[in-house]
């Protein structure tokens, strides 16, 4: 039977995409990148407006601290630096660059010329922090700083295609169109901790990627592709360490501190890319799909394409969407600006009318029926959080460990009372944080 954690649910799939091949997009006009696309500290420009830039050339890095570099997707000029608003609020520095459609790589860039099994953990590090590599999961944590702080405390290396949200295939289609590049980046990290088994986790809706991953992997000793149930949110991190280990992972804790690392197949083909082609991360697969969408296709796109080139690479709108969301249904983020563009941690956009969305205008009083409590996949009392939440009782939410809930939003789809519990839970970790409240 596959492995599963406790709690969760069952979503409708609306897996439109897992038959369509990757197709790489047209190329942009313009793209709009981004200097802040991982956790940490945002990049410092290294270019100037008007300068010529190439493929894979390094736009943006950190001087110090936590972060990685951004590198330009396409060979152009730098026509402009300027900023967004995030949908989290924060204003964010873009390099946007016009297109020369010569699609000239930066010269610096080359494989590594030595041999895997020659090659230090320091120097793969190096690679994939000079890569600009950070977590395609929907993280965005640096990968770097990720394998750095994992060394020497894991025993169990996991390399997650579990892909639980609805609607999102790119995950499912890198593994049945690229599956020797997951293979390769796998034997990469198992080289970097030392370790001799690596567990490749994928849902049991997805049965053609785990035979194509296992057949690939048949001779290789050290790898496993290790079926789970498709619940959700069976992709996150600690509920994947629970069904493949038994190990549970306490809130505040890292997965290395219960002998885990676990990296999204994107990232592990990106760490392949970047040590065999010598390729930072300048592009990635989206899925484009919803009920507002044409033509719902996996593209493989620049970083810093605007989400409008993507929907007109679909054949555009058939009715208007009422919210646009960058990543999945249930995690993802309402996005209001079709000129932004995809960033390192862009797995979907989604375009979803009314039909989509649960109407949460006007919520009804909680009638006690129990099934956000047993969603829960960190076994807290989602009903109680969100009534001392809307009352502003934000210290009681503290006691009742509001700070444990990962956002994932099993209990707000499970609410047969529309109660936007995941919305009241963000409100009282901000309000606690603001208020400087440790635990
Ligand atoms: S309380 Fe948090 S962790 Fe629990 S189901 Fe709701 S969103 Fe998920
Ligand atoms: S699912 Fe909604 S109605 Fe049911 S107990 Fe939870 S908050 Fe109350």
């Amino acid at each position: 039977m596959a492995a599963t954690f406790k709690g969760g649910i069952h979503v409708k799939e609306h897996k439109n995409t897992a038959h369509t091949h990757i197709t790489a997009i047209t190329p942009p006009k313009t793209v709009k990148i981004p200097l802040s696309q991982h956790i940490g500290a945002p990049c410092t420009p290294c270019v100037k407006v008007g300068e010529r830039v190439l493929r894979g050339q390094k736009i943006g890095d950190v001087s110090s601290g936590l972060g990685c570099p951004v590198h330009s997707s396409i060979s152009g000029t730098v026509k402009e630096i300027t900023y967004h608003i995030a949908p989290s609020g924060a204003r964010i520095e873009d390099v946007v660059i016009e297109n020369d459609f010569q699609n000239e790589l930066h010269p610096s860039l080359a494989p590594s010329k030595r041999e895997l099994s020659s090659t230090t953990a320091d120097e793969i590090i190096d690679i994939v922090r000079e890569a600009g590599i950070s977590g395609m999961g929907g993280a965005t944590f640096p990968t770097y700083a990720k394998i750095k702080s994992a060394i020497g405390k894991v025993d169990t290396l996991i390399i997650n295609g579990a892909e639980c949200e609805p609607f999102i295939t790119a995950n499912n289609r890198l593994i049945n169109e690229r599956p020797e590049q997951v293979l390769e980046g796998t034997r990469i990290l198992l080289h970097v901790f030392g370790l001799d088994e690596a567990l490749i986790a994928i849902e049991d809706n997805k049965p053609h990627s785990i035979q194509i991953m296992t057949e690939m992997s048949k001779d290789e000793a050290s790898i496993t592709v290790r079926p789970v149930k498709t619940k959700y949110p069976q992709g996150d991190e600690r509920q994947l360490i629970y069904a493949l280990t038994g190990r549970q992972l306490p809130t505040g804790k890292l997965p290395a501190d219960v002998g885990c690392v676990v990296f999204n197949v994107e990232t592990v083909a990106s760490i392949y890319r970047a040590f065999y082609l010598g390729l930072p991360l300048i592009e990635r697969i989206v899925t484009v799909d919803g009920d507002c969408i044409k033509e719902p296709k996996n593209l493989l796109v620049p970083i810093g394409t605007s989400l409008k080139a993507l929907i007109e690479e679909c054949g555009g709108l058939t009715k208007t969407p009422k919210y646009l969301i960058n990543g999945g249904p249930m995690m993802g983020h309402a996005m209001w600006d079709f000129e932004n563009g995809v960033t390192k941690g862009t797995s979907a956009i989604l375009a979803l009318s009314e039909q989509f969305t649960p109407t949460y205008d006007q919520p009804h009083e909680c009638i006690r029926c129990g099934r956000c409590v047993s969603a829960c996949p960190m076994h807290l009392t989602p009903n109680y959080l969100a009534a001392y939440a809307r009352r502003g009782l934000y210290d009681t939410t503290d006691e009742l460990n509001v700070r444990s809930c990962v956002e994932c939003g099993a209990c707000s789809y499970m609410c047969p009372a529309y109660i936007p519990i995941v919305q009241y839970i963000r409100v009282a970790k901000a309000a606690l944080n603001a208020k400087g409240v440790k635990r």
